[in-house]
């Protein structure tokens, strides 16, 4: 997609510290990190959510993940690390190109987890339901 960040960085229009990349996927350092060595991971080919992406892809992005997850791990010395992927703007997506996040985690360094809600009475299996039932 020709107004696409990520598109323009695969077609090597936008530079990036590239970490990884095959035939179809893409991993590169992101600008902004939460903690050094915080890594992306695109599919070469523009979707923009998870749920428009093909399963063709996804099938194959699964062991990417971990072995990029491996390496930054590894070479960050992190305790933990989170694969993170949003999904719209409201969910905070800010390229709409898929993407997952791989944070190399500290003890103690901030970075905040989503605060916890609960359900009313019955609300719980309401939604169970209707979830099931799609599937
Ligand atoms: P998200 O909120 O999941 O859409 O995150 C997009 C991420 O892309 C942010 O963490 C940005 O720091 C990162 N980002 C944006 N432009 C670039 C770029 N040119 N090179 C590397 N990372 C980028
Ligand atoms: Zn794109």
């Amino acid at each position: 997609m020709t107004d696409c960040i990520f598109c323009k960085i695969i077609k090597g229009d936008i530079p990036c510290s590239k970490v990884y990349e095959d035939e179809d996927f893409l991993a590169f350092l992101d600008i902004g990190p939460v903690n050094k060595g915080h890594t992306l991971i695109i599919p070469k080919e523009h979707h923009e959510t998870l749920l428009d992406t093909p399963d063709y892809i996804m099938e194959r992005i699964g062991p990417i993940i971990r072995k990029v997850a491996a390496a930054v791990k590894s070479v960050t010395g992190a305790d933990g690390l989170n694969v993170m992927q949003s999904n719209n703007a409201s969910a905070g997506q800010i390229v709409p190109h898929l993407h997952f996040h791989l944070i190399p985690r500290f003890q103690k360094d901030g970075f905040k987890h989503w605060p916890q809600g609960q359900y009313k009475e019955g609300e719980m299996e309401e939604y169970r339901t209707k979830i099931a039932k799609l599937l």
